[in-house]
């Protein structure tokens, strides 16, 4: 008697045993999702910034491609019909899927984000549950098995002020480290328990390590220089005898609630490469890419897929955050800035700190809060004044003294309010904070003023 079966018994079964069902855990995955390209972007419409590089390499290196949108764009305006809200977010969908399809994208997600009106990415994370979102994202990852991402920048600039571009830069960036590991979304990378037999609750996946990850950036100011690889849009298709920055254009047009009617005039009337209007530009321009990370090795400025090897490689985790220590008491800048200090570090993005100094825009007539972090390691309270020098025209509120406690990581702002005017220029702002006439730092950070549409801070 063998395992509670008697030895006649277990050869009967021997012979007569189909196979196992169990056993389709083993099959490939499906290669009709295999990504050479990940996009991952938050509105239907964010792709015209690499929309021309996606040409280039659909068409004319046969990559494969596929795109994932946070969210539906269901708060924006609708410029052709009274359709708004969700109904605008349902027919963004069909907007979104019809533009990439137009390149031969046919492998397109959208997260359960919705519209976020704000510059701070925390509250969009918030808004599109956060954890809903990577676990969905993670999932795409590991079903798409990309090379390289390509997504928006996970920074805080006057050009890169939409809460949800740089929410979906921050969730790609988690999911770029995460999906190689099997400890995280484990349902998804689990064997099905009856592959033949419905319903499954573990998905079979297997974990995926991406090998680079690039950033894009919607500039007001140019801080490309040296951060990564950049692609002539004028460049003719060899295989599609236009430039990439026209077949970009024919992609975007499809954008119809998004101003995409006004792309398509400049197209049939053949001045899409001189169009003022903001994505027949946008389709037009260079595509200028940031440099994130590579697991394989590659320069920063040399192509996307330099270094990339075919099979993928092992799962690298990344350095993690580790909490700052102080001695003294120190002025820091709050959130949303002080959280890309930390995403920085746990990404081993550190590189990203110096891109950009803090900046921000503000509408005329605004309203700017400069959050403040101050941190207290010593044994007592302290009595810390803060003060705000601000560019002429500008009100700051009056500042209390603040009682910090031992201890603590104590959170307080200046509050300043805009012109009515839009004055040129960097406008630049100190703050400085001092206890028992001890400096305990100094902040700059600069604002540019803007009379067009600025979300809210
Ligand atoms: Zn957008």
């Amino acid at each position: 008697m063998l395992n509670g079966y008697p030895a006649a018994a277990q050869n009967a079964v021997a012979t007569k045993a189909t196979p196992d069902a169990y056993d389709w855990n083993n099959r490939p995955p499906d290669p009709r999702f295999k990504a050479d390209i990940l996009v991952v972007v938050a509105h239907p419409d964010d792709e015209i910034m690499v929309a021309a590089y996606l040409a280039r390499e659909i068409y004319d290196h046969h990559k494969r491609v596929a795109v994932v949108f946070q969210n539906p764009g269901d708060g924006g305006n609708n410029d052709v019909g009274p359709e708004q809200a969700a109904a605008l977010g349902a027919i963004r969908q069909i907007e979104g899927r019809t533009a990439v399809a137009s390149l031969g994208i046919t492998n397109v997600w959208f997260l359960s984000g919705h519209d976020t009106a704000s510059q701070n990415s925390l509250t969009s994370l918030e808004h599109c549950g956060h954890g809903r979102c990577l676990d969905q994202l993670v999932r795409i990852v590991r079903i798409t098995r990309p090379s390289v991402i390509l997504t928006w920048l996970p920074d805080f600039t006057t050009g890169e002020n939409h809460a949800d571009h740089q929410a979906a830069g921050i969730l790609a960036t988690e999911a770029f480290d995460l999906a190689g590991d099997p400890t995280v979304f484990s349902e998804q990378v689990s064997p099905a328990i009856h592959p033949n037999v419905a319903m499954n609750m573990t998905e079979a996946l297997r974990p995926w390590q991406p090998e680079k990850i690039y950033y894009v950036y919607n500039p007001t100011h140019d801080i490309f220089e040296g951060q990564g690889p950049q692609y002539s849009s004028k460049d003719i298709s060899p295989s599609q005898h236009q430039s990439y920055g026209l077949l970009a254009a024919k992609e975007v047009s499809h954008h119809v609630t998004q101003g995409g009617g006004q792309v398509s005039e400049a197209i049939a009337n053949h001045t899409a490469e001189t169009a003022s209007d903001e994505l027949t530009d946008l389709a037009m321009q260079p595509v200028k890419f940031i440099f994130g990370k590579s697991l394989v090795p590659s320069g920063v400025t040399d192509d996307v897929f330099a270094g990339v090897v075919p099979d993928g490689v092992s799962f690298q985790r990344a350095p993690g955050y580790t909490t700052a220590t102080y001695s003294e008491p120190t002025l820091l800048i709050g959130d949303p800035w002080a959280f890309y200090q930390k995403l920085w570090q746990a990404h081993g993005l550190e590189h990203l700190k110096t891109l950009v100094p803090l900046e921000i825009s503000i509408h005329t007539d605004g309203v700017f809060y400069i959050p403040l972090i101050i941190e207290n390691p010593l044994d007592h309270a302290i009595g810390v004044n803060l003060s705000a020098q601000a560019p002429e025209g500008w009100k700051v509120r009056p500042l209390a003294l603040l009682s910090v406690p031992a201890h603590a990581e104590y959170y307080a702002r200046v509050t300043a309010d805009a012109p009515s005017t839009k004055l040129p220029g960097w406008q630049n702002f100190t703050v400085t904070a001092d206890s028992a006439g001890k400096s305990l730092g100094t902040i700059p950070i600069r604002v540019e003023l803007s009379n067009g549409w600025v979300a809210p801070q």
